[in-house]
């Protein structure tokens, strides 16, 4: 069988094939054989799960959640990888390859008709441009007990962030509000096929049964207020709200709406937890209901 990490092979497969990396889907392939061990071993379940993989690339993920998972379905948008995951996948009869971008297909779906029976996880190497609507698509989706994949370590940092930290902002709050991230490990550049310039990070987001809060004022108004508060960073929370609740409230409002669920004016939007945010979303919905 062919040795999907070692270079020389792989590089030989993708020029039999005429293939050639695009930047702009992502292309960086793991050639460290430990990395898709490892991540395999992290998040691709057992014989009673149905992966969903995003990218597999050439497949040496692919081969390993196939040896661990009762079925994986990986999504490719690159039409020139299905006739080289023809050859590397060749005899894996738990495998299905899904041609097109995961980003406009019905994930639920997908999940019903393929991993019936089955605990659904998602396992992955993302492509790095797009990872962030593709998380939130796979979160949005419903149906995944853990989603592990690889990502950039700085938005890795961003998933996982606490508050007060400069990572912390909309995506921090979003991920943790549905999910409960873990950085497992990091991944150097020297392990991919063409090295990309930043180093990345594995990291599993177990999806909780029931949202982190439930704000009385509901999800969409919770996080309309979320990124109120993140949108002017270095100003005070008041200011920052102010660009999505002045109008209705005005200054003073904003201000009053605050201090109901006991934060001082001068706060920053970055140092609030998830609770905080619930208190002061409720509160602010509370005053926009009493203009009405
Ligand atoms: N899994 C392989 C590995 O670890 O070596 C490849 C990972 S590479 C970082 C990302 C893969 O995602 C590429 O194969 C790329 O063509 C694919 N891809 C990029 N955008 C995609 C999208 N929107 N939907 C599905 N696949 C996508």
């Amino acid at each position: 069988m062919m040795n999907l990490c070692d270079i020389r092979e792989v590089r030989a497969l993708l020029g039999r094939h005429g293939f050639h990396f695009s930047k702009s889907l992502g292309q960086n392939f793991l050639v460290a054989d430990w990395v898709p061990r490892e991540i395999a071993a992290a998040g691709g379940g057992d014989g009673t799960c149905g992966v969903l993989e995003i990218g597999p690339g050439i497949g040496c993920l692919t081969r390993e959640l196939c040896k661990q998972a009762a079925k994986v379905v990986s999504v490719e948008l690159d039409p020139a990888l299905p006739p080289v995951l023809a050859e590397t996948m060749a005899g894996a009869e738990n495998f299905t390859l899904i041609s097109g971008d995961v980003l406009k297909l019905d994930v639920p779906a997908l999940v019903d008709e393929h991993f019936q029976n089955l605990t659904p996880l998602v396992c992955a190497n993302l492509p790095y441009n797009v990872a962030s609507p593709i998380l939130k698509a796979l979160v949005e989706a419903n149906r995944f007990q853990t989603i592990t994949v690889m990502v950039q370590r700085e938005v890795a940092l961003r998933l996982a962030a606490k508050p007060g930290t400069g990572d912390y902002g909309v995506l921090s709050v979003y991920m943790q509000y549905h999910t409960q991230p873990e950085i497992l490990f990091d991944v150097p550049p020297d392990c991919f096929l063409p090295a990309p310039k930043v180093t990345s990070s594995v990291i599993q987001c177990r999806v909780r049964e029931t949202p982190a809060v439930s704000p009385a004022c509901g999800e969409e108004f919770f996080f309309q207020t979320v990124k109120a508060a993140f949108a002017l960073r270095r100003k005070t929370l008041c200011n920052s709200l102010c660009t999505a609740f002045g109008s209705r409230l005005g200054k003073e409002g904003v201000a009053e709406a605050i201090a109901q669920c006991g934060l001082s004016p001068t706060v920053r939007g970055e140092a609030l937890s998830m609770e905080e945010f619930a208190a002061l979303a409720d509160s602010l919905w509370t005053a926009v209901q009493a203009k009405k």
